[in-house]
């Protein structure tokens, strides 16, 4: 889980779109990768998946944690 990493990867892709919300990558807007092997979407907005801050470890996006049965708990700490 490296938040920062999107500034390169993303400029990799142009055009890619990200996130439910269907967004291409943009500078201002917090994004984190789900940890999920064959996630569909990858990169998400904090706010639209609900995040305030980057969570410790691993994170999983509601549509791997719903194929996988993981249950993530680590969003709420700290
Ligand atoms: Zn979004
Ligand atoms: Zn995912």
């Amino acid at each position: 889980m490296m938040p920062l990493a999107i500034n390169a990867s993303a400029a990799e892709r142009p055009g890619k779109i990200y996130c439910y919300c269907r967004c291409p990558y943009d500078e201002v807007s917090e994004m984190i990768a789900c940890d999920g092997e064959d996630c569909r979407i990858e990169w998400f907005h904090f706010e639209c998946v609900g995040i305030m801050v980057p969570p410790k470890g691993k994170w999983y996006c509601p549509d791997c944690r719903k194929k996988h049965g993981i249950v993530q708990n680590n969003e709420y700490c700290d």
